[in-house]
């Protein structure tokens, strides 16, 4: 007889985040208006495929999976865990190459025009990154992590903190800047994961669940300061995210579900 599975309370699937609901309409209030949708494809995910081997078979990820991303727009892909999010987010960003189709960024097709190295290169270019979990050098100060992009296009000390600052000051922590990231809280370093994310002024910021960890208050933090990169300075936004209370504040709405698009609506 098969050995019966004893469900413990622990084991009992538990709902992957708290529910963390922000106010969007006094939020909404509070932020500039939503721009127009724009004609300018600035990302096209094209018929992307993607596999990974495990063990002896292959699991089937993503399906024939195909989106134009417009210049201005705010995109949150919601969707349940495993449904292929992050890695359409990692292909799109040229971290996890497509088994089938391709992605072109400005007009480059990422695995066709470039190797890795000229991946890395671009995004770093191009792209503002930020995740769940921010990476800091831990040797570095607040202001020097947000520096570091700079530093690896070349530019002097001198000026990469200059830039930095200003954008500590953009996202309100310009008084923490000499401190180190551990000593602020998980919300503040979301902002300066953003800050970091901004310095080299990307036209495009991708975000994986970046509040994924914060509360009501700093997710409202967070997604107002993505708002306002959106609509005042038009810059593309991709973000995954749970927090369905956060949907009205995008101008499009993508849900995966299964590795397959099963809707996407835009304002
Ligand atoms: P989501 O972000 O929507 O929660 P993911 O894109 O992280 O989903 O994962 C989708 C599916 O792909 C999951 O079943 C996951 O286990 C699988 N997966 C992701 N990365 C790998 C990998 N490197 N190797 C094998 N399976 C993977
Ligand atoms: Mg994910």
């Amino acid at each position: 007889m098969p050995k019966k599975k004893i469900i413990t309370h622990q084991k009992r699937a538990k709902p992957e985040l708290p529910l963390v609901a922000v106010d969007v309409v006094a939020l909404e209030k509070k932020l500039p208006p939503k721009a127009a949708r724009s004609h300018h494809v600035v990302i096209k995910v094209d018929k992307v495929g993607k596999s990974f081997p495990v063990g002896e078979s292959v699991v089937p990820v993503l399906h024939d999976v195909s989106l134009n991303l417009y210049s201005g727009e705010f995109v949150i892909i919601s969707g349940p865990s495993g449904s292929g999010k992050s890695t359409l987010l990692h292909s799109i960003l040229g971290l996890e190459p497509p088994s089938a189709g391709s992605v072109i960024m400005r007009d480059v097709d990422l695995y066709k025009d470039l190797d890795d190295q000229g991946r890395t290169r671009f995004r770093r270019e191009k792209v503002g990154v930020v995740f769940q979990q921010s990476n800091w050098i831990k040797s570095l100060s607040v202001i020097e992590n947000v520096s570091y992009p700079l530093w690896l296009a070349g530019e002097s000390a001198t000026s990469a903190r200059q830039t930095a600052l200003n954008w500590l000051e953009q996202v309100e922590l310009a008084e923490w800047a000499d401190h180190h990231p551990s000593e602020l809280s998980g919300g503040q370093q979301q902002r300066v994961a953003l800050a970091r994310a901004m310095v080299t002024d990307p036209g495009i910021i991708v975000a994986d669940e970046p509040t994924g960890n914060l509360d009501s208050e700093a997710s409202e933090d967070m997604i107002a300061l993505l708002a306002k990169l959106n609509r005042e300075q038009s810059k593309l936004i991709l973000m995954v995210t749970h927090n369905l209370s956060l949907l009205p504040i995008a101008t499009r709405r993508t849900v995966l579900k299964d590795g397959r698009i099963i809707y996407d609506q835009h304002d």
